[in-house]
């Protein structure tokens, strides 16, 4: 729709106006600095950052109603520049140029109502929002959108020339930042650094499609982790890790989705999240923060993030209730299904701590809850939600089965109403729905596969056919007719089929 054809009261705010004053706010010490540069960690104290806007409060005065017609306008627009997350500019980059925005379809991921008979086995209505909908099959896109149209932003005016991009990544990151980097080629080159034999093959095939420079590193995520920091502490490169307060503020826009997909009304829902590096539920926390406090919803999920026993740092600091006793400790990390989020030590978590607190103070109640899951439970439910017509990876399967513990232990109440991420598309970790279907976990999984839920491909082959056709070999006449004719018998008999 062109924007003449608006309503006139509407026109004037459907394309955004930039009046945002970023600065990179330090969650350590709350200082400030510009984002003229690339920061990632506070030079006075080494906190990570979150990025903040100085101009927020001219976001609060616009009505929620106002909102409302605005984000719903612009999905009407015809522009590609907001077509994905910048759809929400005023929340996500307001000093970017529609020029620098990059685009290659991520956001407005489908969500997706469970069928009758898994929410009666869940216990409660719950939808799956499906991330693995992204260009690279992942929510990695989101923040790497945000990230790539920021660096793009210095490229067009000249404040840096080519940019070498680097990430650690358990899979994903390194997919999608290889991804977007290739699409501005030869400005920006990228390099990855992924944990030895610790990605799946669908996952490395990824960055080295895209061209980027492909390193496999001894360990496991929190090693490369080391090196990249070491690189990006001391070499001219640009670091696309979660450490990177704009990958926060792209991923932000997850919430915003759900939001309008809600009709803005979101206090009765329980947002479900996994957790590796923390980057995504600090950005779900963040952006629900913000649309409540501009007025756009009207009120604060529930928000429930949920890690393996096998890698479990996040749960175990919010085991102890009382909060001037807690300590983070880095956990050592066990074999995952959940194998994007295999992390002992994430980088986000200052900013967990910090955004939890702040939350529930701004809820007056307690909103934000953990959950732990054994990898029995991950697999089990990521194979039966997709028997039920979704698409969930190992890590949405990590999401329900945290919803289904949350709801048995009162966490989440029988009238709320869960959204669950999947994370990834169910195709990037096929691998280890092959162990389960055939009983190949290594024991350190501790999964055994439960019979009823167990596939496997049939081969037809009558013992007594003596001809069948091959590739190039195709059979002809009375042959043919005989391999057609036996072949169906064995499917009909297999499948009990009734002759008509
Ligand atoms: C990165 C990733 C996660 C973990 O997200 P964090 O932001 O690191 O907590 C979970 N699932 C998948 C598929 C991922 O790629
Ligand atoms: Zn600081």
């Amino acid at each position: 729709m062109k924007l003449d054809d608006f309503p006139k009261e509407i026109r004037s705010q459907i394309l955004p106006r930039h009046e945002g004053r970023l600065v990179y706010r330090c969650v350590g010490c709350g200082r400030e600095f510009g984002i003229e540069e690339l920061l990632y960690v506070c030079p006075e104290c080494g906190q990570v950052f979150l990025i903040h806007d100085l101009n927020f409060s001219r976001l609060t005065r616009i009505s929620s109603a106002t909102w409302r017609r605005i984000f719903d306008y612009r999905k009407l627009l015809g522009i590609p520049a907001l077509k994905g997350i910048y759809r929400y500019h005023e929340f996500i980059g307001p000093v970017i140029p529609l020029e620098a925005v990059v685009y290659l379809g991520e956001g407005h991921t489908p969500v997706v109502e469970a069928n009758a008979r898994l929410q009666e086995k869940v216990g409660l209505r719950f939808y799956f929002k499906n991330d693995g909908q992204n260009p690279s099959a992942s929510f990695k896109d989101r923040g790497m959108a945000s990230a790539l149209s920021y660096i793009n932003m210095l490229v067009r005016t000249g404040k840096v020339s080519d940019v070498l991009a680097i990430c650690a990544s358990t899979g994903d990151t390194s997919a999608a930042a290889a991804l977007y980097a290739s699409y501005l080629a030869p400005h920006i080159k990228s390099a990855v650094l992924l944990p030895f034999k610790k990605v799946t093959p669908q996952q490395l095939s990824q960055p080295l499609g895209s061209g980027a420079t492909v390193f496999e590193i001894p360990g496991v995520f929190d090693d490369c982790m080391k090196v990249v920091e070491a690189l990006s502490e001391n070499y001219n490169v640009a670091l696309l890790n979660s450490k990177n307060a704009w990958r926060i503020l792209g991923q932000e826009s997850y919430c915003y989705e759900i939001a309008q997909d809600f009709e803005y009304e979101v206090s009765h829902l329980a947002v479900v999240v996994p957790i590796g590096n923390a980057g995504n539920i600090t950005a779900v926390m963040n952006g629900f923060l913000k649309f409540f406090e501009a007025g756009v919803t009207d009120g604060l999920p529930k928000i429930l993030g949920v890690q393996s026993e096998h890698a479990n740092p996040v749960y175990r600091y919010y085991l102890e209730p009382a909060n001037q006793k807690r300590q983070f400790k880095p956990v050592t990390v066990k074999p995952s299904v959940a194998q994007a989020a295999m992390i002992g030590n994430p980088v986000s978590m200052p900013r967990v701590i910090h955004l939890v607190d702040r939350y529930n103070q701004l809820a007056g109640q307690q909103r934000v809850f953990f959950a732990e899951v054994a990898e029995q439970d991950i697999m089990d439910w990521e194979i039966i939600a997709n028997r039920n017509g979704h698409i969930a990876c190992t890590h949405g399967g990590e999401s329900l089965a945290g919803l289904v513990k949350a709801v048995r232990q009162g966490v989440v109440a029988a009238d709320d109403v869960a959204v669950v991420k999947s994370t990834a598309h169910a195709l990037k970790f096929a691998g280890f729905q092959e162990m389960y279907f055939e009983q190949q976990f290594p024991p350190e999984y501790n999964i055994k596969s439960d019979a009823d839920l167990i596939n496997a491909p049939v081969y037809v082959h009558p013992r007594d056919l003596r001809q069948v056709p091959a590739p190039g070999k195709p059979l002809t006449d009375k042959a043919l007719k005989m391999f057609v004719h036996r072949v169906s018998e064995d499917i009909a008999g297999h499948l009990k089929l009734k002759k008509r």
